[in-house]
Order: structure tokens, then C-alpha cells, then sequence
């Protein structure tokens, strides 16, 4: 039996987590469960789990959970803060932690985990962007496994040999071939990009998503951070990776071997694939996802990405090229920049031009101390919301 934490329990990842888990009560128990604000659906989760603990963002809606459970006798134990975030990342009851939360704050309580030497289920990619380096250094040293839930990043893996940490060249990968749907608006020309709404960006034709990632998806910087996690993750150059628009979202990734081979993973796009894979790993087990049928998808096409209607990608190309601290301010940027977009504060096309004006706007730093990145990662919130001050 293999205890679990899940951070960002409440959010698309969490509830795909928690949908496989309650296929497998023989293999795993939920040993806590977080979420930012949302009592009431935390509050079913812990009805329906029974945690030891659970986490909110905030002092007050820990509260209102705590006072909820006590009517139900409960024993869940209810913290909250960052605090309690990375305190259930490392419990030793917790064989594996499931890190689901958005953005750069899940970076703390994943790092937590990683420092407390766990099977560690990456979904939130900002936490690797943000800290590459660092993030995976404190991995080796603590021995904590880290295991893609990021589609594409799962199937890179499945199509990996076990060696690959040894680097690519020397099990012999030619490079990676890393697919993206290109989005809700693919085919969209660039003077109507202006025009689009948080609704229309959030309406992704393939894959039910949390906001932020499917804005990212929608400008594309999904798939820029996606490099940058895949640089990591599989110890190559973003020079090794090419984005291939693939719109059936069927193959989620291929790698291309020295002699020609090229190996792709393919299934449903139903993010219960990796993160059963990922569970089990090296094992398999039942995910609820259904079986491909290849005679109702019939075909599948490929394109090249189009970097003039998308700069998003060439951005986060860039800043990967130029390492040190740039993609934490890339990161932060964007999420300044796409909270602002789905606030109605900016336009869509607003927001590559908040990235790069931020970009162009603070010094890039070497170090990879987390304290600075930290701060880093401030300044560049600070100084993203003044280029949205001037455009609005
Ligand atoms: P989501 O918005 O649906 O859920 C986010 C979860 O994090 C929620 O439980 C929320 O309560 C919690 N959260 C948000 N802000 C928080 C904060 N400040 N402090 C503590 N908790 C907070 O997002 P999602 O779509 O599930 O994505 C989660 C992560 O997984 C993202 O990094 C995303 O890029 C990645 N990912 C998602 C998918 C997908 O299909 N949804 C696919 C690949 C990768
Ligand atoms: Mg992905």
C-alpha cells in the first residue's frame, strides 16, 4: 500500500489523480489532500478519502474546513499555509506526492517532497521553469524520483530507454519530437487574435484543463515551458527538441534514435493515462481511460509551429538558450500576464509583449539559489504588472 499526498487536489489534475486512486483501494491511500480556496469541494474529497490531513491556502478557509469536518466527526487534521503545504510533501507516510498545484507556488511544497526523498509526480511544470537547475540537483542529492505527468513529458519518457539519465547523446537520441495541439486558435489569422475572450482561450478543442494552462495553450507558452521542462527532465538542449503541431492530440511525443527509429506514445487525451503510468510505474494498471480507436481517428496530420502568430514559443526557446534566471522571469511574467488577460485587464496579443518587455527589463542572473530565485520571481511580478499598468 503506497500513501499519497495530493497537491492540488481540487484542480483538473488533482480530480483525474483522485478518479484513478479510487479505482485501486488495495494499492494506495490518500494520506492528504490541498487545495488554495475551495473549501466545499475539499471538504468531498475529504468525505470521500478520508485523509489524515488536509491543507488550505489560507488561514480562514482551513477554518471553515476544520468546522465543517467537526460536524462530521472527522478525524482529518487541517493546516494551512505554505507551511502546511510542505509539511505534507515530506510526511513519511507519504510514499509519493502528486504535484498539481498552478504556478510557481507549488514550486515550495514540491521542492519539500523532492528534499524529503519521494516519488515525486511532476503536473506543475512552473515549479521545474522556475528552478531547473536547483530543482533537479536537490533530486539526486535526496534521491527523490521524479516521474513526467506532463503528457508529452510521460510519453518522452515511456519512449526513453531506462539509461537516459547517462544524457541522450549517449543512448543514442538524435532528439526529441515534442507534439502540441496547437490550441483553439491554430488556425486563427493574426489581426483576429486581438479580438479573442478568456472563454474562447479556455475552450481547448482537445483537453479539459485548468485556466492558466489552457490560456498557455491557447498563446502557446505552454509548449515554450514544455521545452524548458523537457530540458531538464531529460538532461538535453532545446536545440535536441522540436515542436511538432499535431492537432489530434493522439501521438503525445516521439523520440528519434541515431539509426531512424522514431518511437511516439500514443492513446486518448485523457490525462489519467500518465498519471496512472506514473503511479504505477514500473508497473501497469487500469486508468478508466478507453482503448484508442484507430478507425475513428483515421488520421493524423503534422504541421510546423508558426513562432510569427505565437512568439510565446521563440520567448521561452530564448530564455532557456540564455538559462540563469531568465525562465523564472519568463514564468512569472506569464502568469502576471495571463491572470491580467483573464481578468479583462489586457488582450490576448498583450500578452507575449508583457513576457518579453519584462524580459528585456530585468538583469539576467546566474545563481540558482533558491532565495533569489524567490525574489526574482517577485521582481518580475512587480515589474510585469507595471508594463500592464502602461498598457491599460
Ligand atoms: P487547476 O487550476 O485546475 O488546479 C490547480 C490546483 O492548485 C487547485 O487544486 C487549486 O486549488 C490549487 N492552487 C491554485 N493556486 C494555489 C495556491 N496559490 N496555493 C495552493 N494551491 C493552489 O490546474 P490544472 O489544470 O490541474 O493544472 C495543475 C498543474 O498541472 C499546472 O502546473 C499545469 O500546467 C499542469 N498540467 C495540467 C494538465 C491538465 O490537463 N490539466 C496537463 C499537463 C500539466
Ligand atoms: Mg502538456
Amino acid at each position: 500500500m503506497k500513501g499519497i499526498t495530493i497537491l492540488g487536489a481540487t484542480g483538473s489534475i488533482g480530480v483525474s489523480t483522485l478518479n484513478v486512486i479510487a479505482r485501486h483501494p488495495d494499492r494506495y491511500r490518500v494520506v492528504a489532500l490541498t487545495a488554495n480556496n475551495n473549501v466545499g469541494d475539499l471538504f468531498q474529497q475529504c468525505q470521500q478519502f478520508h485523509p489524515d490531513y488536509a491543507v488550505m491556502a489560507d488561514e480562514q478557509s482551513a477554518q471553515d474546513l476544520a468546522g465543517r469536518l467537526k460536524t462530521k466527526a472527522s478525524h482529518v487534521q487541517v493546516l494551512s499555509g505554505i507551511e502546511g503545504l510542505e509539511a505534507v510533501s515530506r510526511l513519511s507516510e507519504a510514499d509519493y506526492v502528486m504535484a498539481a498545484i498552478v504556478g510557481a507556488a507549488g514550486l515550495l511544497p514540491a521542492l519539500s517532497a523532492v528534499r524529503a526523498g519521494k516519488r515525486l509526480l511532476l503536473a506543475n511544470k512552473e515549479a521545474l521553469v522556475v528552478s531547473g537547475q536547483l530543482f533537479m540537483d536537490e533530486a539526486e542529492q535526496h534521491g527523490a524520483e521524479i516521474l513526467p505527468i506532463d503528457s508529452e513529458h510521460n510519453a518522452i519518457f515511456q519512449c526513453l530507454p531506462a539509461d537516459y539519465h547517462k544524457g541522450l547523446a549517449g543512448v543514442g537520441v538524435r532528439r526529441i519530437l515534442l507534439t502540441a495541439s496547437g490550441g483553439p486558435f491554430r488556425n486563427m489569422p493574426a489581426a483576429e487574435l486581438v479580438r479573442v475572450t478568456p472563454e474562447q482561450a479556455c475552450a481547448h478543442p482537445n483537453w479539459s484543463m485548468g485556466q492558466k494552462i489552457s490560456v498557455d495553450s491557447a498563446t502557446m507558452m505552454n509548449k515554450g515551458l514544455e521545452v524548458i521542462e523537457a530540458c531538464w527532465l531529460f538532461h538535453t538542449r532545446p536545440d535536441k527538441i522540436q515542436v511538432v503541431l499535431h492537432p489530434q492530440s493522439i501521438i503525445h511525443s516521439m523520440v528519434e534514435y541515431t539509426d531512424g527509429s522514431v518511437l511516439a506514445q500514443m492513446g486518448n487525451p485523457d490525462m489519467r493515462t500518465p498519471i496512472a503510468h506514473a503511479l504505477a510505474w514500473p508497473e501497469r494498471i487500469e486508468s478508466g481511460v478507453s482503448s484508442l480507436d484507430l478507425f475513428a481517428v483515421s488520421r493524423l496530420d503534422f504541421e510546423a509551429p508558426d513562432c510569427q502568430r505565437f512568439p510565446c514559443l521563440s520567448l521561452a526557446y530564448q530564455a532557456i538558450e540564455r538559462g540563469g534566471s531568465a525562465p523564472a522571469i519568463l514564468n512569472a511574467a506569464n502568469e502576471i500576464a495571463v491572470a491580467a488577460f483573464l481578468g479583462r485587464r489586457v488582450n490576448f496579443i498583450a500578452i507575449p509583449k508583457i513576457v518579453e518587455s519584462t524580459l528585456a527589463a530585468i538583469p539576467i542572473a546566474d545563481s540558482q539559489n533558491l532565495g533569489e530565485l524567490l525574489e526574482i520571481d517577485a521582481e518580475a511580478r512587480r515589474v510585469a504588472e507595471q508594463q500592464i499598468s502602461t498598457l491599460v
